[in-house]
């Protein structure tokens, strides 16, 4: 482990200082290397940090090779000595996070045996990606478990191992590694290989909470997350239920009821205007059948609605062409044009052209809009049945 690291030494370093090794221009911008820095490298699942070097922002913070390679905006002198400065709200946050990441996996490999095969610290949630099934009330109760951890306020453990000692360790992503590895232990939860940032004690977590859990890949995702990040997730989730609840005048732990009563009572409404509306149409087919050229304006029919009417005159015995207007001068009409057997599709191309119009369908049958007034539609109707 490079003992220039400073965030090895003490992961809660905000501010140092350093010499600069060099500094070339570079695709991301100006790549300095210094000969000690706080700053974390992404890597390990755990993105970089954010921060100044002297007048410069960081863009990106890598790793080259055994150097930390800091991607700034403005070029630093070689030789020069600069102040480099953390975005501490964002460290600690992905500390938080990433401990809470092992603190959980770590419970889950302990009582399943599940291994974390994939975790991602967004900018919004975390996910965690295990290799088998879980229920979610198994994920709430190892959610209480991590939490009851959080409380207990345990130290966190980091140290390096190797050789025999490693070999009689049990812990998480073991891999062949050469020489010392380093180890994040979490005391009764959790024992991991890890190069990443992490809190002194779990009570530093605040709080830890998952949101989901759905099948991934032969196992489960879950969505979680930890300390100030779930504080703001939770209070947005409540304020939102607390609207809801104002909204329905529901007490804030019913709202879920509340909100099914209005959904039944929504579709019983639905229901209750479809048979009003199938009986009007109806009553319209019995008023016009077996009549001629029949054309109809009746205000309100949704398209489904109109290609009904259209549809039950034809069967009604309506000779010729059967016409199905509704709509308004203003918004313009639905139609459903129809004629039992018959070939339309030259006068619905008329009338479209006529009545700035689109629409069309099967030979006998074609729905469509058209944005004109209720007089153009009489008169070119009309003018048809005239000529
Ligand atoms: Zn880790």
């Amino acid at each position: 482990m490079d003992m220039n690291r400073l965030y090895y030494k003490d992961a809660y370093m905000k501010e140092f200082t350093a010499t600069v090794l060099s500094c070339e221009e570079d695709k991301k911008g100006y790549a300095a290397i210094l000969d000690n820095t706080a700053f974390y490298p992404e890597g390990g699942g755990q993105p970089c940090d954010m921060g100044t070097l002297g007048d410069a922002d960081i863009i990106y913070v890598g790793e080259k090779g055994e150097d930390v390679v800091h991607y700034i905006d403005k070029p630093l002198e070689k030789g020069s000595a600069v102040k480099g400065v953390i975005d501490w709200e964002r460290r600690f946050d992905l500390m938080q996070q990433h401990s809470a990441e092992h603190i959980v996996s770590g419970l889950f490999h302990r009582k399943y045996g599940y291994n974390n095969v994939g975790f991602h610290m967004g900018a919004d949630m975390i996910t965690l990606d295990l290799d088998g099934e879980l229920t979610w009330a198994q994920v709430q109760e190892i959610e209480l478990e991590a939490n009851r951890y959080v409380w207990s306020d345990t130290e966190c453990r980091i140290f390096t191992a190797e050789g025999e000692e490693l070999k009689n360790i049990d812990y998480r992503s073991k891999k062949e590694l050469e020489g010392s590895v380093r180890l994040v232990e979490f005391p009764r939860a959790d024992m991991c290989a890890c190069c990443g940032t992490h809190v002194k004690r779990s009570g530093e977590l605040g709080i830890i909470k998952m949101f989901s859990c759905q099948s991934h890949k032969g196992g489960v995702r879950i969505e979680m997350l930890c300390g100030k990040r779930a504080f703001d997730h939770i209070t947005e989730i409540a304020e939102q239920n607390k609207e809801i609840s104002n909204l329905l005048s529901a007490k804030v732990k019913e709202t879920a009821g509340a909100v099914e009563r209005l959904l039944n009572e929504n579709q019983s409404l639905k229901n209750a205007l479809t048979e009003a509306q199938n009986a009007k149409l109806e009553s319209i087919t019995r008023e016009y059948a077996g009549k001629s050229d029949v054309l109809i304006n009746e205000k309100g029919l949704d398209p489904n609605a109109v290609r009904n009417l259209a549809n039950m005159l034809m069967e009604s015995g309506c000779k010729g062409v059967t016409a199905v207007f509704s709509g308004s001068d203003g918004e313009g009409y639905k139609y459903a044009v129809c004629e039992k057997d018959g070939d339309l599709r030259q006068f619905v191309k008329d009338m479209n052209s006529a009545l700035n119009g689109r629409g069309g369908g099967k030979p006998f049958f074609a729905q469509g809009s058209v944005s004109c007034n209720w007089s153009d539609i009489e008169n070119w109707f009309g003018g048809r049945q005239n000529g």
